[in-house]
């Protein structure tokens, strides 16, 4: 067998291990070149799939080439100049594609395996949230300060720990900051992450399967227990009961408990008064939105660790323009590190406000507004637009409904108070679940992803 065939047949094989997307992204216009010692030499068309090859997904190449060449133990990748013009034509859709799925427009460069430390099914702890790339402004001092001393001194300072705020302003990052910085001086502290809406799911399954004990047992086998958003869990009764249980079992143990929710305790409208005053008996701190210069500090910070230069002007740009979410600004930016790699393209000022433009202009200035979407969600559906927007319980109704909410938030950059009055005068808290929702939907789930692009396609298309 020459190279080339190896190489189609290695590819053969990669490409049942990770996303369409992402396979056709990084393993376009890759060949091998030679094989020199114990490396397999590859050559690619650009430094960003040097990083990804190398870093990222050489495991499933060596796993592949072992059965043709079993003493490699290295992939080693040449950018090379001729590839570069094909790349060049790598569409825009595809970087955002491959952005969203693999790392929700994040921290692309240091992408890295899963933790294997992950529970039983929780879902795992990700070990770039760490205290040491969170960066602190006035609207996270307290949290920050707050998740610090946890980590110091787990169950004996602040218990429970409370942490909240909107979407996106870095809640998850500092939980699990906690659990990593806890498992870096302890790796054998026993540490559970898991989401509201997990444990509450799991809650179900158990109890279904006569297994309510043991799904108890589980949550109490651990020295610090982390429920992330746990608003979701209000109103439903069941779950409260047992997260009332587990809760005070640990607390008398002096486990540390730390949970965040979208908003303070005392505004969860359906949480139970014993369950409430519990989490109001220990400390209480609040994420808010960054100003400007923390914005700016937090774009610098993430342009700097990943060697990408940029101006100052272009970042106060970006910070000006993008100013809810912290989430959407490392999003921002991993656009644009990834259109200039892919492009061989400099960031100035103004290929960034093209290329970021429908980023921030958004559909409003396309004409697109809450008519647009209703009307688009409606028909893809099939379903009557007055239910979509009064307060129709029907089962069927409440995924379209909440497909429309993420458009209103994604597309005109609507606010959840607002989203939530245009669908039946809903409580923003619906319309940020709803978001949440769909964002993580899409991430897991090809089908709803491709549903969504086609009710865009269509809205744009109708103007
Ligand atoms: P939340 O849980 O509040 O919705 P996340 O913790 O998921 O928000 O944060 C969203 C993204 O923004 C994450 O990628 C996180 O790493 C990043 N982020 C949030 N706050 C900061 C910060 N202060 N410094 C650096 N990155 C941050
Ligand atoms: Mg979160």
């Amino acid at each position: 067998m020459n190279n080339n065939e190896i190489w189609q047949a290695v590819l053969g094989e990669v490409e049942l291990d990770v996303s369409p997307a992402s396979f056709t992204t990084w393993f376009r216009n890759t060949s091998i070149i030679e094989f020199e010692n114990d490396s397999v030499v590859v050559s690619v068309p650009n430094g960003f799939a040097k990083e990804w090859l190398e870093n990222k997904y050489n495991q499933f190449i060596l796993k592949a080439i072992k059965n043709f060449r079993d003493n490699i133990r290295k992939v080693r990748c040449i950018v090379s100049a001729k590839n570069i013009s094909k790349a060049s034509k790598v569409s825009e859709k595809e970087i955002d594609s491959v952005l969203s799925r693999e790392v929700g427009l994040v921290d692309l460069r240091s992408a890295e395996a899963p933790d294997q430390r992950s529970e039983g099914g929780h879902i795992g702890l990700n070990h770039r949230y760490a205290f040491e790339n969170f960066i602190v402004g006035s609207n996270n001092e307290l949290a920050h300060a707050a998740c610090l001393a946890v980590s110091k001194n787990s169950g004996r300072v602040y218990n429970p720990l409370f942490i909240y705020g909107g979407v996106g302003l870095g809640k998850t990052h500092l939980l699990q900051s906690v659990a990593n910085s806890i498992l870096a001086q302890d790796p054998k502290k026993k540490i559970i992450y898991s989401t509201a809406e997990f444990f509450t799911n799991r809650y179900i399954d158990m109890v279904k399967n006569q297994q309510a004990r043991e799904f108890k047992a589980s949550y109490l086998d651990t020295d610090l227990l982390i429920i992330d958003d746990i608003q979701f869990i209000a109103g439903k009764e069941k779950t409260q009961e047992e997260f009332f249980h587990i809760f005070n079992t640990l607390y008398q143990l002096n486990k540390q408990i730390i949970l965040s929710s979208d908003r303070p305790p005392k505004a969860i409208a359906t949480l139970e008064d014993r369950l409430r005053s519990r989490f109001e008996g220990g400390m209480i701190a609040d994420v808010t939105r960054p100003d400007l210069e923390t914005r700016i500090a937090i774009l610098q910070y993430k342009a700097a660790q990943k060697d990408f230069e940029i101006e100052n002007e272009v970042l106060h740009y970006i910070a000006s323009n993008i100013q809810n979410n912290i989430r959407e600004l490392e999003g921002a930016l991993s656009r644009i590190i990834v259109t200039c790699e892919l492009k061989n393209a400099e960031p100035t000022l103004s290929y960034v406000k093209k290329t970021l433009s429908d980023i921030i202009h958004s559909g409003r200035k396309k004409g697109i507004g809450f008519k647009q979407v209703i009307e688009a969600v409606s028909d893809f559906y099939d379903i009557n637009s007055q239910e979509l927007v009064n307060r129709s319980r029907r089962k069927d109704i409440v995924k379209p409904r909440q497909v429309a909410m993420f458009l209103m938030r994604e597309e005109l950059r609507a606010s959840f108070p607002g989203i939530g009055e245009q669908l039946g005068g809903r409580d923003h808290s619906t319309a940020m679940h709803a978001y949440e929702k769909i964002s993580r939907g899409i991430e897991q789930d090809e089908v709803l992803e491709q549903e969504l692009n086609n009710i865009k396609s269509k809205m744009y298309s109708n103007i």
